[in-house]
């Protein structure tokens, strides 16, 4: 990344030239309490992937309890389900929601309208739980 400075004349005003974003990741952070909702986390949200997977016929091959602040979840294409380890620390239903998110990916690596309308179908008035998703920010 670079870090040098250009100057924009007709603006006044210098700017970066860069490939990723300026702000620095900021690194998950560690420790006894992150430690206890780890174990919190292992004990209950495989349990309930598994349940909400075969209650909506969704096929996952892994679930993998994440440590990290940029995302609730994600799915992989080898049909990997990871879930941060804070998703214990949300309502019931959000944490359902971001596991349905999920399980929506294993047939929809993406969010077109196909993945929306299967998601609706499986969790109800879902864009009202993505809503209320913002405002729990990962930290
Ligand atoms: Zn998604």
């Amino acid at each position: 990344m670079s870090r040098r400075l250009f100057f924009n004349p007709l603006t006044g005003l210098f700017f970066r030239l860069t490939a990723k974003p300026y702000r620095r990741r900021r690194k998950a952070p560690a420790g006894p309490e992150v430690e206890s909702l780890r174990a919190k986390a292992k004990a209950d949200l495989p349990p309930r992937l598994a349940r909400l997977a075969e209650e909506h016929g969704f096929h996952y091959n892994k679930v993998f309890i994440k440590n990290n602040l940029s995302n609730w979840g994600s799915c992989s294409s080898l049909g990997n389900i990871n879930l941060n380890l804070r998703l214990v620390t949300l309502p019931q239903e959000l944490q359902d929601y971001v596991m349905l998110h999920e399980l929506c990916h294993l047939k929809y690596l993406n969010h077109g309208q196909e993945f929306h309308a299967l998601l609706e179908s499986v969790c109800p008035g879902h864009r009202e739980l993505a809503r209320r998703m913002k405002q729990y920010k990962i930290q």
